[in-house]
Formats: C-alpha cells, structure tokens, sequence
C-alpha cells in the first residue's frame, strides 16, 4: 500500500468538532484551516491526476532530464488549491490582451521608436546591442513581415493599498506555462469538484483555461497562412531544457491531440492556392485531417543545418520552415558563441513567420514598456481613447534613471521601487536596500552610461494570503502572493486580422518573502483562479 504524501513544514492543523473535521467555510480564504486528514487525501490526489494528465517538468535531480523525454519526470510545483481573485479585475485584464495585442503589433512597425528609445541602452548593454543589430539590418533592407505572429503574455499583480490591477511587464517572446497552466486548472476544478462536499465551493467559479489549445491553434492557423502543406513549425528550444514538456503540450497538439482537418468544399478536398475557404475544424468533422509536424532546434542547430533558399524560404535540416517558434534566444545565456548569433540572423532575414520577429521581441523589453507609459506616447499607436485609457489604468509607476526626481526618490525609500535591467526570465530585478546601493554607486560614479541599462519601477504590493504549495510531493504551508498572466495570440496578414484574442491565463504564486516570480526558476508555483 502507497502511504500518502507528508504535508511538510508547519504542524497539522488542530481539528477542533467532528463537524468542522469534514467541513471548512472557506478552505480558499484560509486552506491552512483545512484538517489534516482532508489535506493528505487532496495532495494525494492532485499528484496522481499530475502524473497521469502530463502536468509534469523535468526533475532537477536527474542528469538527463532536461535533454531525454520520459526520463525523471516529476509533477509541477503546483498550488494545492486555487486562488481567490476578484471578478472584476479578471475581466479587466482580459480586456486588455486585444489591446496589448494591437499596440505590440503598431509598435513593432515603427523601427525608430524602438531604435531610438533603445539607443543608450545599447551603449551599455551588449545583449540588446546585438538584438538591435539584427534589427538595424532589417530596416536597411527594407524587410517587411507580412504575416506577423504573437503568442504574448501580459503579467499582472494587485495593489493591495490601491485595489488596482497593475501591469508587470508584458512578455513578446518565449512566454512559458502555456502548455501547463491550463492543465493545473483542471486539476483544481476536478479537486474542487471531487470534494464539493467537504470544501464548499463550487469548481465552476474557476475559469476555463484552454491556453494550451489555443495557442496550438494560432501556430496552425500562422502555419495555413503560410500556405506550403509539407513545411513544418520549428521550435527553438534550449539545448537543456526541464520545462519541455510545456513545450511539448503545444507541439503534441498541433500534430496529435488536436488534428485539424481541411474544410471541404464543392469543389473537392485538399489544400489549394487559394486558401480563403479554409478552415480550422476538429477533425471529426468531414474532411482529412492534417497534422502539423513541428520540430526542435537550437539555435546551434540551426546555424549547423539551416540555409536560406534564394527566395527567402528558410530550410533547416531538410524541412521548410513556415513558422518558428522561438522558446529560447531571449537571453544572453542563450548565445554563448557566434554560432548562435549567426542562427539568429538567418531566421529573421528569411520569409518564415517569426514568433516574435525581432521588432516584437524588442517591442517586449523593459525600456520600451516604460517609454510606453510616458504620457503622450500611447497616442502616437493606438487611435481608440478608451483603449488608451484601460491601458494607461494598468501601468505601474515607470521611470528612467536618467529622471532625477525618481532616483532621488528610490534612494530615500528603495523598498517603493524595484530597479530593472533589460533581461527576461526571472532572477534579474533589484529590491531593497540594493536598489540604494546601486543607484547610490551609480551616482558617484557619474556612470551615466551604465545607468542607462536599467529602469525603476514602482514596486507593487500584491496582499499576501495563506497557501498550500505543493513540491516534489511535499506539501508546504506558506504566505504567498500571486501574479496573474494572460495570454495572448495575435496572427495578422497585411491588413488583415486573422485571430487578436486573449488565449487562457497563469496564475503564479510564490512565498511572499521571495522577490522574485519565476516557477522554472525555482521561486514560484503555478496555480488557477477562483472568481470571487
Ligand atoms: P522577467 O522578464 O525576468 O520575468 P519581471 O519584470 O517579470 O521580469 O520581474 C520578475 C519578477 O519580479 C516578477 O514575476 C515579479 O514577481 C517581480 N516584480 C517585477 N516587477 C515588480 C514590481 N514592480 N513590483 C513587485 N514585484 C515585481
Ligand atoms: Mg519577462
Ligand atoms: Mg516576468
């Protein structure tokens, strides 16, 4: 007989009367109140359905986990139950994902707003230098992306002194949990369903969450657009990866779970030239299925086995590209030789759909979100008054180091700020005390240049809330604070909008002693929603 799993640090809950043993009044508000007995039987179930429905990562304690499928798998860090959010905030920050998606797209044609608002930091920081490059080269060539992709996600936390909802940051390539995040909120609404009777809430107040599928689709629906019926989806991907699997889920569902099929016409079966006729249909419908093939590459890879044909088509190890799907090359790690550089660069000069092309990738640093939020700018790309404003409701306080006041004012109380460099992937951020140090060296040093690499940002203070995070199967009683991200996907051709829609979410919860937010980084757990 399997024993179920240790609930870890903390001591078992006191069960006080026979009634309050099987029932708890709002076991979301405080699921520490929740008896121990109870407890062990939901974490016990929640890693059974983990294992069985693919919510898994690689295991860090097994070497080859990161590089062969099937091999030390390990659940998700995952919360045991979801997260109280207010309806009313959930609403708002899905109506900001068309609109993030429009001013992504507008920023991303405008070359000298991105080169221009980047020109200092390109001085201090090579990384983006090199980003820049690549962009520069673009615009030399006059090179136009007529099919654009975005596959974004939009991260948010609440104020708990102002009640609003504030924009972290805006994420444009790479955006994980896509693939995952939809699979832990079913697993919190079949828990919550499961034990109704003990837990009181009702598991329809969670979200659908089909991010997984819908960013599958948009990759499909980018792949028809593309018009070419042998070429393949090609991820990049790092050459050690733990998160495959979320990576994985999506390529998996484009070629098996969810094989789309032809619409038929009159005028028979199959793909044509002219392709306005089709469409997406699950592929029980009539007609054939196709099955998108995808493939994986690093960047080494791709500078070892890809060319680009005199028309622009990019061939990598034999296959058409129509669309790459980049899960890697967002930091400077990703690019430890030439060789990868050169990749990069093969791959934005060719006819393939990038996502994101460089322009998007840029559009999503940390310099450009807070250009963005100067007043006056937003107007510049985006008509739409309203719009404008539910945007401008979202941004957080955003400053440049070269805005004295604001470094004046971080200096005297850096606990209000949080200071940014123009990196991605969590574990980058100043806090504290440190955020004097620095800008106090920085000050002294008159490095102005080196300034330039960062930003300041007001530090938001999400409420923190008892949780139960769930770890390598031991069950942690902690306080926590959560981040909400929304996905997006926008596909557009020339003029036309094919798909702008918000795709499912993330909700990432972590200790709320711990600065940072990153659940591959080892600081956070994934986790859903429950509307309250
Ligand atoms: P990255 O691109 O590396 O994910 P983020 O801007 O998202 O960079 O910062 C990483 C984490 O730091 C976030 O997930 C969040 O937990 C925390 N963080 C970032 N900005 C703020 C802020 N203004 N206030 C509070 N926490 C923040
Ligand atoms: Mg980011
Ligand atoms: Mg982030």
């Amino acid at each position: 007989i399997n024993s179920p799993p240790n609930c870890g640090s903390g001591s078992i809950p006191e069960i006080k009367t026979t009634q309050q043993k099987s029932f708890v009044k709002n076991p979301m508000s405080d699921p520490h109140t929740i008896d121990s007995e109870l407890l062990q039987k939901l974490v016990y179930d929640a890693l059974v359905w983990s294992s069985l429905h693919g919510l898994v990562v690689g295991d860090r304690n097994v070497q080859r986990s990161g590089s062969i499928p099937g091999v030390g798998l390990v659940h998700a860090p995952i919360a045991l139950l979801p997260y109280s959010f207010p309806e009313s905030h959930w609403k708002q920050a899905c109506e900001l994902a068309p609109i993030f998606n429009e001013l992504v797209d507008r920023v991303s044609l405008d070359g000298k707003f991105l080169q221009d608002t980047l020109s200092r930091t390109k001085k201090v920081d090579a990384f983006t230098s090199r980003l820049l490059d690549i962009h520069s080269r673009m615009l030399q060539i006059g090179k136009k992306e007529d099919i654009r992709l975005g596959l974004h996600r939009s991260d948010y936390m609440l104020d708990e002194n102002t009640n609003l909802l504030l924009q972290i940051e805006l994420n444009t390539i790479s955006c994980s949990f896509s693939g995952l995040s939809c699979l832990v909120s079913e697993l919190h609404r079949s828990l919550l369903s499961q034990y109704k009777e003990h837990l009181g809430v009702d598991f329809r107040r969670i979200p659908k969450n089909n991010s997984a599928n819908k960013f599958a689709e948009v990759l499909a629906k980018a792949w028809m657009e593309y018009n070419n019926p042998s070429a393949v989806v090609m991820v990049v991907v790092q050459p050690e990866e733990r998160n495959m699997y979320d990576q994985h889920w999506l390529s998996a569902t484009l070629t098996e779970r969810y094989p789309f099929c032809i619409a038929v016409d009159s005028s028979g079966i199959g793909i044509q030239d002219s392709i306005p006729w089709l469409v997406l249909l699950p592929c029980q419908m009539d007609g054939i299925g196709i099955q998108i093939p995808s493939i994986r590459k690093t960047l080494v890879e791709i500078d070892a086995q890809g060319k680009t044909l005199s028309d622009g088509t990019l061939v990598v190890d034999g296959e058409t590209v129509a669309v790459i799907y980049f899960r890697a090359g967002y930091a400077p790690n990703d690019y430890p030789s030439e060789s990868e550089w050169k990749a990069r660069l093969l791959m934005e000069e060719s006819v393939a759909i990038k996502c994101p092309s460089i322009s998007y990738h840029l559009t999503g640093t940390k310099k450009v979100q807070q250009e963005l939020a100067k007043p006056n700018v937003l107007e510049r790309f985006l008509d739409n008054k309203d719009d404008i404003a539910k945007l401008q409701a979202c941004f957080a306080g955003l400053w440049s180091l070269d805005d004295s006041n604001a470094v004046k004012n971080a200096i005297e109380q850096p606990g209000a700020f949080v200071m940014k460099p123009q990196r991605e992937g969590g574990g980058n951020n100043i806090y504290g005390d440190e955020v004097k140090e620095m800008l106090v060296r920085l000050q002294k040093e008159g490095s102005e240049e080196e300034a330039a690499a960062y930003i300041l940002m007001q530090r938001i203070f999400p409420k923190d809330f008892p949780t139960l995070l769930v770890r390598e199967g031991i069950c942690y009683k902690e306080q926590a604070i959560s981040e909400l991200g929304i996905f997006s996907s926008y596909l557009r051709n020339k003029e036309k909008v094919i798909v702008s829609e918000q795709c499912g979410y993330l909700m990432r919860t972590k200790v709320s002693s711990s600065n940072e937010g990153g659940v591959a980084a080892g600081f956070a757990v994934l986790d859903s929603l429950y509307l309250s």
